[in-house]
């Protein structure tokens, strides 16, 4: 992998109107990586904390999708994007992940839950805050757990909405594009 530069700094270099077409799955399209890295970053898009590895995607069907499609390849596997809708209309694009470091809002909720048997906090980015997806526990657990308890288990996964998130890979690859926006 690499990490030449750090996203942080890039981050804040970065026009918004480059930010404003890097959605993860138009990356796939115009940066699939030869031979991903099999440690390939996923990022907040807003801040460039490093929420996850690409090896932590992994697909739950929701029965509530009103599409699913396989996009991206990351870290050699594809990525199952799903559209999903919440009660108030408004429609998001998720993957699913078995873990990221993201923010969990405690205590969980069992109505409206895109995975059924599961309940769901918000999930935000630890350092920006920005609303990233939800995470998702067994029903019949306590509506409150630790931090610990949550990570620990392998009956927990979180959704994180696709334009919130970026490819590191991809997002380095625009450290050498951008030439083309210089004046
Ligand atoms: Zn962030």
């Amino acid at each position: 992998m690499r990490r030449v530069t750090g996203p942080r700094m890039f981050w804040k270099q970065l026009p918004g109107f480059v930010l404003s077409f890097v959605l993860l799955h138009r990356a796939a399209e115009s940066c699939v990586p030869a031979g991903a890295s099999t440690d390939t970053l996923i990022l907040c898009r807003t801040c460039g904390h490093e929420l996850a590895f690409g090896t932590d995607i992994n697909f739950v069907p929701s029965p509530l999708a009103l599409s699913s499609r396989n996009d991206t390849s990351v870290s050699g596997r594809r990525i199952h994007v799903q559209v999903l809708k919440n009660p108030h209309g408004h429609r998001f694009e998720v993957v699913t992940f078995r873990k990221a470091d993201v923010t969990k809002h405690w205590p969980a909720d069992r109505d409206f839950s895109w995975f059924p048997g599961f309940s769901w906090t918000v999930a935000t980015c630890p350092r920006c805050q920005t609303h990233l997806g939800w995470a998702f526990q067994p029903s019949d657990w306590p509506h409150t757990i630790s931090k610990t308890t949550f990570e620990e288990s392998k009956n927990t996964f979180v959704a994180l909405i696709t334009h919130r998130i970026l490819r590191e890979d991809f997002a380095s690859s625009l450290l050498i594009t951008p030439k083309s926006f210089k004046s």
